[in-house]
């Protein structure tokens, strides 16, 4: 199947006489006819379901879909992204590990890993992803366990170099863990490009109606754990809280998720609801289409920005002479997304004005939604940041994330033109 038919029927396949939709399990318990039938799940000795803080067939089906859409071996749903990111890297690294991350990485995850996770011990060295490989290489340590990037930035909306981050991880022996959020599997499949592991905030363009926070892990069963065993004891040394477990021996290219979900969730339990995973279904099964509008619409209002003699930058891939054009080319073809950044001439405070004035496109922390919105990652989303670390993350004062939803593009330029002509 391609990508447009795999969005509307891979993961569920109703039998005769079973609902046309995904069913939505709501039950926290299952039951069994004998303890012991119970007690195999238990050990991990037989598959099935028994309780939903590690997993439920609503949420497992909603993840075989993403899965297959990335081209990876298994995935599973998480409450939030933050959480995606959090458990993907956290299978992998524990007290002593270090992470190479690009610094253009969105501020949530940012403060996820130079906060929360420096807190328990996991150092991290961010990076400009401009470097080159050489330079890049010099951010390795022993202890250096993943390496972590976007494939399109948010807010900045740089393009990634997949392939050049996917040898850097290899030749260090370690897996690339790449959020692909913004692109979505439409425009970008990170894994054919090297990437290891997939994360997603599904809360963006695969729910699509801003209705439910939630998140993804994809697993591409490339990276050989057992190869590089005494990095990765968690998946390669017994799991005593599994009478002995060896992850990576056990279930081979199902190891990482199986961890993922039968240890993590177990013990951190981030589970996204079943209602929430319903939602993402039904987001998913138009997002090919949704996608392609919100690319063409960010096109034309890209260009539009560009020509504005009141905007003095424009940061969109697609955008021919944007720095990042040449990437986007290779990996996003066929449209990058439908985020841009721009600043106005006057900066901070013009900037503010003209967002004020805008009367359809709406201010809202959020981004990848089918309605038009907006807003100053300065004041908002970075405001913990220093104007130092804003630098560092490519976050200028004056620029303005502008998500384009899937409108008429020429009822939102009107708007834009409008906001304009008011500062
Ligand atoms: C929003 C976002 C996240 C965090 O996702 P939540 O669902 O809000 O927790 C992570 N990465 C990227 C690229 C995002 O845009």
């Amino acid at each position: 199947m391609k990508q447009e038919t795999k969005c509307l029927h891979s993961g569920y396949e109703p039998q005769n006489g079973e609902p046309r939709q995904l069913p939505i399990y709501q039950s926290t318990t299952w039951k069994y006819a004998t303890s012991d039938e119970m007690g195999k799940l238990f050990d991990l000795e037989a598959s099935g379901y028994f309780y939903t803080r590690l997993q439920n067939p609503t949420n497992d089906t909603v993840a075989a879909k993403i899965a297959d859409l990335e081209g990876g071996v298994a995935a599973m749903l998480t409450s939030s992204g933050q959480a995606a990111n959090f458990f993907a890297l956290f299978n992998i690294c524990e007290t002593g590990s270090h992470i190479v991350a690009s610094s253009a990485i969105y501020g949530g995850t940012y403060n996820l890993l130079g906060t929360t996770m420096k807190k328990m011990g996991i150092e991290v060295t961010f990076v400009d992803q401009t470097l080159t490989e050489e330079e890049l290489a010099k951010a390795f340590k022993p202890n250096t366990r993943a390496v972590f990037g976007e494939t399109i930035t948010n807010p900045t909306v740089s393009v990634l170099d997949i392939e050049k981050f996917a040898r850097l991880a290899h030749s260090h022996g370690v897996p690339l863990v790449v959020d692909n959020t913004f692109a979505t599997p439409i425009n970008c499949q990170p894994i054919k490009w090297g990437a290891d592991i997939v994360t997603h905030s599904t809360t963006k363009y695969m729910d699509g109606h801003a209705v439910a926070v939630g998140g993804a892990i994809v697993d591409s069963g490339n990276f050989d754990w057992m190869a590089h065993a005494e990095k990765y004891p968690g998946l390669t040394t017994p799991d005593e809280s599994y009478h002995g477990i060896v992850y990576a021996e056990k279930f081979g290219k199902l190891g990482y998720i199986t961890k993922a979900t039968s240890q993590l969730m177990r013990d951190l339990g981030s589970i996204q609801s079943p209602q929430n995973a319903f939602y993402l279904m039904n987001g998913l099964e138009s997002l090919h289409v949704r996608v392609e509008r919100h690319c063409s619409n960010a096109l034309a209002i890209a260009k539009f920005l560009k020509e504005n003699d009141k905007v003095a930058w424009v940061c969109y891939p697609n955008l021919e002479g944007d720095e990042y054009y040449e990437l986007a080319k290779k990996y996003l073809p066929n449209g990058s997304c439908g985020v841009l950044a721009f600043g106005i001439k006057g900066g901070r405070e013009k900037s503010i004005e003209f967002m004020d004035s805008l009367k359809l496109c709406t201010i809202a922390t959020h981004v990848a939604d089918a309605k038009t919105c907006l807003l100053h990652p300065a004041s908002h989303t970075h405001r913990q940041m220093t104007e130092e670390q804003l630098i560092e993350a490519g976050v200028a004062p004056d620029l303005i994330r502008l998500s384009v939803g899937i409108e008429n593009v020429d009822d939102l330029i009107d708007d834009l033109k409008q906001a304009f002509e008011k500062i």
